[in-house]
């Protein structure tokens, strides 16, 4: 690996906490990751970002901004991607998965609120996230209430723009949202210092969907049985999308969706037939969060799909392409958007029927529910999700965990006695 030392301490990183966390990083991947038996191949390309992900992408990212690219920190599904490609940006996601900078943010914030802000915080109060002093400013948005209220702390140490995402999806919900997304692309101009074009706008809402392709090409594998990747692999796959650069990481994934659908052809797994199926479904899991995912496998089940914004929620739906004005094509953006569903929309039904589908399409024995500490939202939503998948006469198990290992033997002996249940 190259010496990156001069690198990071010209963003500034605090380099002696920076050492700790990327050798806990990897200790942790080599003994979740590296051991499991009977990997694709195309899996050493996201090995070798991992091993990359605070050097070589964060130079690209540094180069790109050297001429005169704008590198923009995300937090949520919902910030269209294609906008900030089109105004020559790239997008970054900053969610926190780690325990490590949890106690930073709690010096500051409530310790009651949901480990993956506090995590992000705690990364730039720390400084230990070259990410987060990479970017040029972040993206905020008004999902839950814990995140939005954080924007307003974030902004003492990050210029941090916000955009009004509506609570519902209604009529004048749309009409609100398509405004939002028109400002945003304006505040993406003027940071920039472009205009953005339809030919521009259009070229990154193809390559964009071309992603989007790509990723539910892996999942559709995912559907068969033996399954052709282990779950925490797949999830892998799904939480580097938020920072690779997007046309190596369409490449590279289509390259491993070749190779699984050989390994579908022929009926190769990486695990016995036998295996309960587990659906998870909940809240999103950002790097380096593999924790129910490690539990689960190691328990003899297998995860298929993730209805999650690590999973389903950031691939489904394209965005319309070739629509003919500017005004339009933004609109297309904006209506692709709104399809996803996160809880933090009231009513969200549909994530019920997508939960309900895809039990039905990856053929799984059973969900478990995921939600972090204090995510009221999908805390609450569960209970309908409960009473759907009980009328469907499917199994599930609400897991509510934070980032901490305390629990872990804990969630193993629920885990174990659940996959006993589906078996
Ligand atoms: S769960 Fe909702 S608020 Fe969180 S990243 Fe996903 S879409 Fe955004
Ligand atoms: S997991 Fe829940 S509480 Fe945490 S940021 Fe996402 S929506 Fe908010």
């Amino acid at each position: 690996m190259s010496d990156y030392n001069e690198m990071w301490k010209g963003l500034g990183l605090d380099m002696e906490r920076h050492d700790q966390l990327l050798n806990a990083l990897g200790a942790i991947y080599s003994d979740v990751y590296m051991g499991q038996k009977d990997r694709p191949k195309g899996m050493e390309y996201f090995d070798f970002v991992m091993s990359e992900v605070h050097g070589l992408r964060i130079k690209e990212l540094l180069d790109h901004k050297e001429k005169g690219g704008k590198i923009v920190g995300t937090f949520c599904l919902y910030v269209p991607d294609e906008i900030i490609l089109a105004g020559g940006g790239v997008g970054v996601g900053l969610c926190g998965g780690a325990q490590f900078s949890v106690p930073d943010a709690e010096a500051v914030l409530p310790r009651n609120l949901c480990p993956l802000i506090k995590s992000a915080f705690g990364f730039k109060l720390a400084k230990i996230c070259p990410y987060f002093e990479a970017a040029d400013f972040v993206i905020g948005e008004t999902t839950c209430d814990g995140k939005k209220k954080v924007w307003e702390l974030l902004n003492n140490h990050i210029p941090t723009y916000v955009m009004e995402i509506p609570n519902m999806k209604r009529e004048m919900d749309k009409a609100l949202w398509f405004n939002e997304v028109k400002a945003f692309m304006e505040k993406m101009e003027k940071e920039a210092g472009v205009k953005i074009t339809p030919e521009a706008l259009e070229e990154k809402i193809k390559l964009v969907n071309e992603k989007r392709k790509a990723i539910q090409r892996v999942f559709d594998t995912r559907k068969a049985n033996p399954v052709p990747i282990s779950g925490k692999d797949a999830l892998l796959i799904s939480q580097i999308a938020f920072y690779d650069n997007p046309e190596r990481f369409t490449t590279k994934v289509n390259e491993l969706a070749d190779e699984l659908e050989e390994r579908n052809k022929k009926g190769e797994g990486v695990f016995d037939e036998k295996r309960p199926r587990i659906l998870v479904s909940g809240c999103p899991m950002a790097i380096p969060n593999w924790k129910l995912h490690n539990v689960i496998e190691d328990s003899g089940g297998v995860v298929v799909c993730e209805e999650s914004c690590v999973g389903t929620r950031y691939f489904t739906h394209s965005v319309e392409e070739e629509r003919p004005t500017l005004e339009d094509k933004v609109k297309a953006v904006a209506e692709r958007y709104l399809k996803i569903n996160c809880s933090c929309f009231s009513p969200n039904e549909e994530r019920i029927d997508d939960i309900l589908r895809y039990v039905k399409d990856y053929n799984a024995s059973g969900v478990i529910h995921y939600t972090l500490q204090f995510c009221h939202t999908y805390n609450v939503e569960f209970v309908r999700v409960k009473e759907a998948l009980k009328k469907a006469n499917v199994p599930v198990l609400e897991i509510e965990t934070d980032y901490s290992e305390g629990d872990v033997g804990q969630l193993k002996t629920r885990v174990e006695a659940f996959i006993e249940q589906i078996s």
